[in-house]
Formats: structure tokens, C-alpha cells, sequence
């Protein structure tokens, strides 16, 4: 039979790897507490309708990338795309729209989209997102603005770009949108088929394309001038915070980044050596979406960083980050089967003590059990055989100096410690 095999745009992470990401959570979780973000977690499975009303029909992720399914029920379900709509929709839910207050909170987990599998491009992927909400500051932009680009310096990155616009509020979008069709329809045989439909459902998101000929259809189109005078103001004081803040930044008068639900600013981070799927991480501000979502009418703002693609620059910014695996610090060996029960007994009094330890629990010899020990990187090996338990004295192997001694059975644990130590 042939093996089975993770699925296209999936992939398994191995202990190596695995370490890199817990380093690279754990360092976000830092970073976000010290911003006095705080967690929260959502089911990966939500009604489709959580992404639908938000994210609005002619969304590509909507029409094209959500994984949709059925329940028993007939209802339909997705898995979750992105993070924002099942943060605000569980926001409302849990009736904080109603408090009046500000609440920051992030999330971390895997997202799904049915898309074409290639580099940085996955079906499985991880985000790390943050939303505030509760204010309209421009400030509290900045601030977002900061905290995303402290945690690319908190990774040791520095090759990326940041680069922020505004598409006007809500009152500006009839006018932006009509604008920018009278503009294109002269120009529609020139659009790509996508964008020719894009015409028509979001115009705005034609900004967004890749292709030469749609860029150059919209060579030069600029909103600054069309958003009303509050959002310009707003867009000023944000960039002005950002160069007293140090935030780095440039202004992509072409940044929409399509998602309905986007109102005045909106920003990416990319990063070159990503190649074509060059960004590590976008947001905005979304000002009507917890309305839009049944809940009271609350400003909010946020990011998400796709955390493979953050892997992916780091590791080309900075080569050979990951520290040498170890399984274990110490290792029991025997010299018997029948040992193994004692040499469980000390691996545990190891453990109790706050160092990581892994007993043989095989019928192997000692000479592969040492290799095993070697591959683990353990420090240091104990045995205690049938001769060292007539002397009354445990062995202790240093595995880089290949030196041993022994120690009494009394004196083991601290003669351990230091060895550790040393
Ligand atoms: P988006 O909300 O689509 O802008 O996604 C935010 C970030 O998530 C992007 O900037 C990427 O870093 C990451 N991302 C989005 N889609 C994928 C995908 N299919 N595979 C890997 N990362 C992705």
C-alpha cells in the first residue's frame, strides 16, 4: 500500500523547527503583554456567514479560498480564512461592544484557504494578529504601527518594508469607488479577466493587482486628495507620530488591500526575499465592521503576520538562528533489562529536580544506547549497573570529554548538577 502523505499546501514540523516556533511565539507573547495585549483563542470552525457578512460576497477569500463544509444540520461552515471576523464576531457575542471600553487582545493559530499551493504560499498557515478596539486615535494607529515593527526588530529583522495609506471612511468610499470606475472603464478591454469582474464588485481591489497592464491602468490614481478633510487630518497626525515614534515607513498611495471592511488606514509589511508572495503582514483600521457584525458601533484597528513567511525572511536575514536540538541534558543508561526499573527510578529523581532526563527503557545494548544519548546531545550519562550497585556508586559519562568517573551513591545527584554546570 502506498504511505500516506500530508496534504498539498500542509506540512508537518518536525522537533527542529517546532523549537524555532515556540521561540518565535514565545517572544511575541512577550512583546504583546508589554503592550498590554492579551489573548484570545477561537474555534478554528465557525458558520460561514462569520466571514460572509464580514468580509463581504465578492471577497476573493470568500469566492474563491474559504474551505467550506456541511453539517449533519445542512449548515454551512468554514474553516476560519483569517482571524478578524471570529475575533469581533466572538467580541460581540461576549457583549464587550457594550462596555464602553478599550480591549486589546491578539491571537495565534492556523489558518486555511484553498488556495494554489506554492512558496509562502500555503492551504494550512499561521497568523499572529492583534485587535483593539474601542478607539478612533490616529495614536492608537501609530502604536499598532509600532508594536508590529517592534516585534520584526524583537526577531532580528530589518530588510522589510512598511508601507501605509488611507482609503477615507465610509462616507468617502460612493466617491473614491465611482471615481476610480469613471476612471478604469475607458481602460476595461486593458484589465485582466479578474479585474475586469473586479470592475464591476470592488473596483479598489484592481490597486491591489499584480498584473503589468492593470498597473498601468491605475498609474497614478491617488485618494489622498479624495478623502474628506477629517481623514486627512487623521492621516497626518499618524504619520506624523510615526516619525516622532522612529517607525519606519513609506506611503503607497496603491495600498488598499481589498477587504471591504477597511477604513482609513490601512498598511503592509513586505519583505524581498520572499519573492512574489512578498508580504509578510497587513492590517487597517475597521471602523464599521462590529457594527456591521450586530454588535454597537466600536473603531477598531488591527494587523495580522503570517508567521511562515516571518520564518521564511528570518532565516534568510539571519542564517543558522536555530540552536543545537537537545532531546534531554542527562541520559540513564543500563547494562541489563533488568536494570531498567532502577534506572527509571533515577531518571524520575533527575526530573523531580528540574533537569531533563531519559532513561533506556530498551533491551539494547550499551554501546547503542550511547549513540542514542549522542543524538539527543544529552551532557551527561549515569549508569548504574550490577558492579557499580555492589560499590555503591553511580558512573557518570561526561559525553563531550567522553570522561568518567564515579560517585557515591550519596554524593551522585549534586556531583551531577555540577557536571551540568560545568
Ligand atoms: P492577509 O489577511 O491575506 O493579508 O494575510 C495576512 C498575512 O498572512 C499575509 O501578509 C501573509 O504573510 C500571510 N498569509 C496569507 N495567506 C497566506 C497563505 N496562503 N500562506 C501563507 N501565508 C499567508
Amino acid at each position: 500500500m502506498a504511505a500516506l502523505k500530508a496534504l498539498g499546501g500542509t506540512s508537518d514540523t518536525f522537533p527542529e523547527e517546532a523549537s524555532r516556533w515556540q521561540r518565535l511565539e514565545a517572544s511575541a507573547r512577550e512583546i504583546l503583554a508589554l503592550y498590554g495585549y492579551q489573548e484570545v483563542r477561537t474555534p478554528l470552525l465557525e458558520e460561514a456567514a462569520v466571514f460572509t457578512q464580514s468580509l463581504g460576497q465578492s471577497d476573493e477569500i470568500v469566492t474563491k479560498q474559504m474551505y467550506l463544509l456541511k453539517d449533519r444540520g445542512g449548515r454551512e461552515l468554514a474553516l476560519r480564512p483569517e482571524g478578524t471576523a471570529p475575533v469581533v464576531r466572538a467580541f460581540v457575542e461576549r457583549g464587550l461592544d457594550k462596555t464602553g471600553g478599550l480591549t486589546r487582545l491578539y491571537y495565534l493559530g492556523p489558518m486555511f484557504r484553498a488556495e494554489r499551493p506554492q512558496a509562502g504560499r500555503k492551504r494550512q498557515f499561521h497568523q499572529l494578529g492583534v485587535e483593539v478596539f474601542g478607539t478612533a486615535s490616529p495614536y492608537q494607529d501609530a502604536e499598532v504601527l509600532l508594536l508590529l515593527t517592534r516585534l520584526l526588530c524583537e526577531w532580528r529583522m530589518k530588510d522589510w518594508t512598511l508601507k501605509i495609506n488611507s482609503i477615507g471612511c465610509q462616507g468617502d468610499r460612493a466617491r473614491i469607488l465611482s471615481d476610480l470606475k469613471s476612471r478604469l472603464t475607458p481602460h476595461r478591454q486593458k484589465l485582466c479577466r479578474d479585474c475586469q469582474v473586479r470592475l464591476e464588485k470592488n473596483p479598489l481591489r484592481i490597486l491591489d493587482c499584480k498584473k503589468a497592464d492593470c498597473q498601468k491602468a491605475t498609474d497614478g490614481v491617488d485618494f489622498s486628495k479624495a478623502v474628506c478633510e477629517a481623514c486627512a487630518a487623521q492621516f497626518i497626525q499618524l504619520t506624523e507620530s510615526l516619525s516622532l515614534l522612529q517607525v519606519k515607513f513609506v506611503r503607497d498611495p496603491h495600498l488598499v488591500r481589498g477587504l471591504d471592511y477597511y477604513t482609513r488606514t490601512t498598511f503592509e509589511v513586505e519583505h524581498p526575499a520572499l519573492g512574489v508572495q512578498n508580504a509578510i503582514g497587513g492590517g487597517g483600521r475597521y471602523d464599521d465592521l462590529v457594527a456591521r457584525m450586530g454588535g454597537q458601533p466600536v473603531p477598531a484597528i488591527g494587523f495580522a503576520l503570517g508567521l511562515e513567511r516571518v520564518l521564511m525572511a528570518q532565516e534568510k536575514e539571519v542564517p543558522n538562528d536555530s540552536p543545537d536540538l537537545m532531546g534531554a541534558k542527562v541520559f540513564v543508561a543500563t547494562v541489563d533489562f533488568n536494570d531498567v526499573p532502577l534506572a527509571m527510578v533515577l531518571a524520575e529523581g533527575v526530573r523531580r529536580h528540574g533537569i531533563s532526563c531519559v532513561a533506556n527503557l530498551d533491551d539494547r545494548p550499551l554501546k547503542r544506547q550511547l549513540e542514542q544519548a549522542q543524538k539527543w546531545r544529552c551532557q551527561v550519562v549515569a549508569i548504574q549497573g550490577e558492579s557499580e550497585r555492589l560499590k555503591g556508586v553511580v558512573a557518570l559519562k561526561q559525553m563531550a570529554s567522553r570522561t568518567q568517573i564515579e560517585v557515591p551513591e550519596g554524593h551522585w545527584f549534586s556531583k551531577l548538577q555540577e557536571l551540568l554546570k560545568s
